[in-house]
């Protein structure tokens, strides 16, 4: 698929947002369909909005009938590990009944591709380093759990429908557009790149570190932090590569290289010139110690490439991303 039009749930997001951003300069046009809960109406800038809820089956087959979709990219989630822990019985409702409804909507208006957004947390305790497509997938909380229940919701209907369809597992999505038209933008914000940064212009009471005794080198947890503008060129590269009909493949999306707590706190003082004042906290429930991806299938069937993969211009991007935000909120 090489033009047209694409369906973007959940395109009002951090990342749906970003990849709205690609499609359009690649010559799609981006239709994001959202319910505005998390995401932001100011985030949608390239194409055609419908405000709706995943779990809205008449609004969504009027949203595709009236665009007629090639192909659906499918963000729209819940995402908070810990908010799925309060509250699981929201998480499966959105993500898996959203999910649902979504695919029999594009059953019903023969849409044949979907690239979905999933996550590492389908893996949960890494049994082994780095985590390929093989690792077993099981999730130790409700957010992951309710990912793979997509997963396998999406082979499913690829099986029955001869439809193609690509799972992008994600490890941690940071940075913004380097152009900052767009960057990470939730409420509540719960991550450490852009809690760090507050914590380094003076925002609160300074950065919490969750945990200094793991069986690390620095005692702190290690993560794989992959550019948000690289997850969203996967996309794009899973959308053309048209996989099979009838099958679904698999792709982990990361840089291969791990950074504890303490290193993005380091590299956060270096980008921003500030010092981040830290405090040592209790570990944080369901955090494993080290989470690393290999990605090499996604660089070999793909042709991925990230251009982002140092942390010093991730931080970067998101940087300037957190200071345009405080310039314009002024
Ligand atoms: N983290 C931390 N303090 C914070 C937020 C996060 O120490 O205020 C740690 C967290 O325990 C994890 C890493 O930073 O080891 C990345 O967390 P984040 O929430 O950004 O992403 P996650 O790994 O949960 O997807």
């Amino acid at each position: 698929m090489s033009s047209g039009t694409v369906l973007v749930t959940g395109g009002a997001g951090y990342i749906g947002s970003h990849c709205c951003k690609l499609l359009a300069a690649e010559g799609f046009e981006p239709v994001t369909y959202d319910n505005l809960f998390r995401g932001h109406r100011e985030l949608v800038k390239w194409g055609p909005f419908v405000e709706g809820d995943i779990r809205d089956r008449d609004l969504l087959e009027k949203t595709i009938r009236r665009y007629r979709p090639a192909a659906v990219m499918h963000f729209a989630a819940l995402s908070y590990v810990g908010e799925s822990v309060e509250n699981p019985g929201l998480y499966h409702s959105v993500n898996v009944g959203g999910s649902e409804v979504l695919l029999r909507a594009m059953t019903a208006c023969k849409v044949k591709q979907v690239v979905f957004s999933s996550t590492c947390a389908t893996y949960g305790m890494p049994e082994s380093m780095p985590i390929d497509e093989q690792h077993p997938q099981q999730p130790v909380n409700p957010y992951g759990v309710t990912k793979l229940a997509v997963e396998q919701a999406i082979g499913k209907w690829s099986a029955e429908t001869n439809g193609s369809s690509v799972m992008l597992r994600y490890f941690n999505a940071a940075g913004a557009d380097p152009e900052l038209e767009t960057g990470e933008w939730h409420e509540p914000e719960t991550h450490l790149i852009p809690l760090a940064l507050a914590a380094a212009d003076g925002q609160g009471p300074g950065l919490t570190i969750f945990g200094d005794d793991y069986p690390t080198p620095d005692g702190t947890c290690i993560r794989d932090y992959i550019h948000v503008t690289d997850l969203v060129q996967a996309h794009l590269l899973a959308m053309r590569t048209d996989a099979p009909a009838g099958e679904s493949q698999a792709y982990n999306l990361g840089n291969g290289e791990g950074f504890s707590v303490r290193q993005v706190v380091d590299a956060v003082e270096q980008v921003t010139g500030k010092a981040v004042p830290v405090s040592n906290g209790a570990r944080r429930e369901g955090d494993p110690a080290s989470l690393v991806g290999s990605s090499a299938r996604a660089r070999r069937d793909l042709g991925w490439q990230p251009r982002f993969d140092d942390l010093g211009s991730i931080i970067a991007t998101a940087w300037g991303w957190y200071q345009q935000q405080g310039a314009s909120s002024q």
